[in-house]
């Protein structure tokens, strides 16, 4: 049945760029390829988490499963396994109601971004990772099939046995491979909503690095980070490590959040002043050294979604992420490195987390972890001068070996692009002929 295109603007989590497009929204798997569809470029988007335009095309025609201005969408549960805890849903369906579905049920997610408001698709795309990545590796990993519809109307049953390379091509593959309609994600069993949690407070990357390797056997760790402060402060923060505990305890479901940023904040608002006071007082938040105690996973994991649309604190002209990983060898001078640049910009972040990966492989060809230190960290846009501290960073993270994650991009050039994923000529030769996106053609043409 054919359909009226929409024209809304479809913005990513950092409102930058500003990129329009046709919205045509898939309520079904079978509504793809498109029957008397646009004779446009596509692109299939989830619920534009993304904070660049890995999840935008400009002039093209986007195709959303889930997200704003959307009834419905492709957004069912298929089938679940209480065995293996292996559950079958469409694409659209979101972290946030697999959850729903799971904790009452004493399942779990194997892998959570910092936010639960993402789809399924999007979790593939980016192969999203989490605070237990150095144990459970990527989102990936815990897929064990998904549908890939083609354009010419291939459908493609992908896993590590059947047609491994599409498999291989589409996690991670920044939905430049085809639509993923449905996916089968490996639950995990949980007794508790708790998490058992320990908050410790550190000075400087040494102390941080050595946190981490004493805390390899905790299933989650992350830290936050101060990117403000200089002198004896600098590179203070708070590294949080968290087990689900082994105690039964009702498995309730979450309440809905009712709060919502209600304005877009003048853009001077987040300045290096305002995030100095709150950096302070989150570091002291925690007044001795160590704490330790039980937590709801929804503020462990999510401390972000309690407030809806809070991207909108940073303004209308939006904001620019950046994350990066650098290799274990060289890593610790990188990071101070970046660390000292983004102190001397005069910009700061809040929202500055850093943790080290390990070294479980990912699934897919195009996926972002490696085995290093990741600093991810965001910055309202402030004309050039964002700008230039991200050029910077992206130049300190080549020097030194690492890459940077599509997933949190509006900046990386071509060149930085193809430095950090020499791959990227061999993966292109599974993108579908009428995909494209704003982030391929500013890093490949
Ligand atoms: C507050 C916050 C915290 C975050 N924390 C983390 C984190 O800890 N770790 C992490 O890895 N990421 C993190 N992210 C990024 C986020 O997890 C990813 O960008 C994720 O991919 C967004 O999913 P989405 O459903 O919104 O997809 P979108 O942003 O809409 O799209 C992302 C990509 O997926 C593709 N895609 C979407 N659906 C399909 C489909 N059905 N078929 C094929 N391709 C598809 C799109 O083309 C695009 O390339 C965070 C984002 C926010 C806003």
């Amino acid at each position: 049945m054919a359909r009226s295109s929409l024209r809304p603007r479809f913005e990513s989590w950092g409102r930058y760029p500003v990129l329009h497009a046709d919205l045509w929204p898939l309520n079904w798997g079978g509504d793809f390829p498109l029957r008397n569809g646009p004779a446009t470029r596509l692109l299939p988007v989830g619920a534009g988490r993304s904070y660049g335009d890995v999840c935008l095309l400009e002039n093209g025609t986007l195709l959303p499963t889930r997200g704003p201005g959307i009834s419905g969408g492709m957004d069912r549960f298929i089938s679940f396994n209480v065995e293996s805890g292996v559950l079958r849903c469409e694409a659209g369906v979101t972290l946030a109601e697999i959850l729903d579905f799971a904790v009452p049920r004493g399942f779990f997610l194997p892998v959570t971004p910092g936010t639960k408001y993402v789809t399924v698709g999007g979790a593939i795309a980016n192969d999203i990772h989490g605070k237990n990545h150095h144990v459970a590796g990527t989102f990936g990993r815990h897929v064990p099939c998904f549908e890939l519809v083609r354009s010419d109307g291939a459908r493609i049953l992908c896993s590590p046995e059947h047609n491994a390379e599409w498999y291989s091509a589409t996690i991670g593959g920044m939905g430049l491979t085809g639509l993923i309609t449905w996916a089968e994600v490996r639950l995990r069993p949980i007794v508790s909503r708790k998490i058992q949690y320990t908050g410790i407070k550190f000075n400087g990357i040494e102390e941080f690095i050595a946190l981490s390797q004493a805390s390899t056997q905790i299933e989650y760790t992350v830290a936050w980070i101060d990117c403000v402060s200089t002198g004896k402060n600098f590179a203070r923060g708070i590294y949080m490590q968290g087990d689900h505990s082994p105690d039964p305890a009702p498995l309730i479901p979450s309440k809905t959040p009712w709060l919502v940023f209600p304005i877009d904040l003048p853009e001077l608002a987040l300045n290096r002043h305002s995030i100095g006071i709150f950096n302070t007082l989150y570091y002291n938040k925690q007044l001795s050294k160590r704490t330790t105690g039980f937590v709801d996973y929804e503020p462990f994991f999510y401390p972000l979604d309690k407030v809806l649309r809070w991207n909108r604190m940073y303004g209308k002209s939006g904001l620019l992420q950046f994350q990066n990983v650098l290799p274990h060898e060289g890593g610790r001078e990188g990071m101070t490195e970046i660390l000292k640049a983004i102190t001397a910009s005069g910009l700061a972040s809040f929202l500055a987390v850093i943790k080290v990966f390990g070294d479980v492989s990912s699934p897919g060809m195009m996926s972002f972890p490696a085995p290093g230190i990741t600093l991810a960290l965001d910055f309202p846009i402030r004309a050039e001068i964002s700008f230039e501290l991200l050029e910077r960073l992206a130049c300190i993270t080549l020097e030194h070996g690492g890459r940077m994650y599509p997933a949190k991009d509006a900046r990386m050039t071509a060149a930085q692009f193809q430095a950090f994923y020499p791959q990227w000529k061999d993966f292109s030769r599974f993108i579908d002929p009428a995909f494209d996106s704003a982030f391929w053609q500013r890093v490949t043409k």
